[in-house]
């Protein structure tokens, strides 16, 4: 194979994680993707199976992991990531965040390659500081059911600043707030997939508490350009890459209804233990170090979700 930079991707058959397949493998790069497919799904990246420069390792990165020949960067993007995802894999999620990470890191180690942790705007728990900067240190509960993916990824970004000073690895930390779009599992419990496939189906849009609490919904191809920024920048984070645009919850429901022509209502139940009230990224940092900032605004993803969806009802 002609000398092309290999990147490996764990979680490379989750959402985030195989658009970034796709980015890597466009850029010109050999693309490792590894996943133990818990939530993510091969049908993700069946379209990768011919391609030359990609291969896939069906793999739990939680075990430790040897790839044969040089690596150059090392992308940690496996973990359950919608809540009730993370509820129902609690063990793998803190396993993914801390072992894993770790596994990542000595991989990253072994190669001289440049490790990069996807970490997450929900280190910064439910924040008392709005909206949230990257020096902020957060309000997490260490012992609530979101604990499992938020002391998880706490951890992760420890082990990777230690494997920085320590080791010597070359690393990036990105906290990637509320992401949406295509190849979003449809029952991945998480509010964008749950309205639009609730909206879809003429069933009542599921507004947790009185909808008051506020998130900022940023589009896949903004955050995977942002990531790409990132790596290839000279800053090691951490960095918040999110859309500031910021909603309330039960907006966000009334413009999938509109969106969506639905005749659906909206219904409501109960808050989940210890759910963020409000949640906007400063992306001072990011406009800054990599002149990054969204292009895409709600309306138009959430149209181009919508027909991704309706496409495979
Ligand atoms: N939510 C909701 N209805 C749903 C799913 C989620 O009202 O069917 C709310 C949830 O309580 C939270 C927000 O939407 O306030 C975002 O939830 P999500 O699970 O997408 O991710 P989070 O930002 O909490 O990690």
């Amino acid at each position: 194979m002609k000398k092309c930079k290999t990147v490996v991707i764990t979680g490379g058959a989750g959402f985030l994680g195989s658009h970034l397949c796709d980015r890597f493998i466009l850029e010109g790069y050999r693309v490792i993707a590894v996943d133990n497919l818990i939530t993510g799904n091969m049908k993700n990246i069946a379209h990768l199976k011919d391609e030359k420069r990609f291969d896939f390792l069906k793999h739990d990165i939680s075990k430790p992991i040897t790839i044969p020949g040089k690596v150059d960067y090392v992308l940690h993007f496996a973990s359950p990531a919608s809540p009730v995802d993370y509820l129902m894999f609690p063990i793998e999620t803190l396993k993914v965040g801390s072992l894993g990470t770790h596994n990542g890191l000595g991989l990253a180690k072994a190669k001289k390659a440049r490790f990069f942790l996807a970490s997450t705007s929900e280190v910064y728990g439910d924040p008392q500081v709005h909206p949230q900067k990257e020096t902020y240190w957060g309000h997490v509960n260490p012992n609530g059911p979101r604990s499992v993916y938020d002391e998880a990824k706490r951890f992760a970004e420890a082990i990777t600043l230690a494997y920085n000073r320590y080791h010597k690895v070359d690393v990036r930390i990105i906290r990637i707030f509320n992401t949406y779009g295509p190849r979003m599992r449809i029952k991945d419990g998480r509010v964008v997939p749950n309205f639009i496939d609730q909206a879809l189906h003429g069933k009542p849009l599921t507004v947790y508490g009185n909808g008051q609490q506020t998130r900022s919904f940023c589009y896949y191809s903004d955050l995977v350009e942002g990531i790409y920024r990132l790596l290839l920048s000279d800053y090691a984070g951490p960095m918040n890459i999110g859309n500031p645009g910021e909603f309330t919850i039960l907006e966000f429901a009334q413009l999938v209804i509109k969106l969506s022509g639905t005749k659906s209502r909206i219904a409501y139940s109960p808050l989940p233990v210890d759910d963020p009230k409000q949640r906007r990224p400063d992306i001072t940092l990011a406009k800054k170090h990599l002149q990054w900032q969204p292009k895409v605004g709600l309306k138009q993803g959430i149209k181009e979700t919508l027909a991704w969806f309706q496409d495979r009802l």
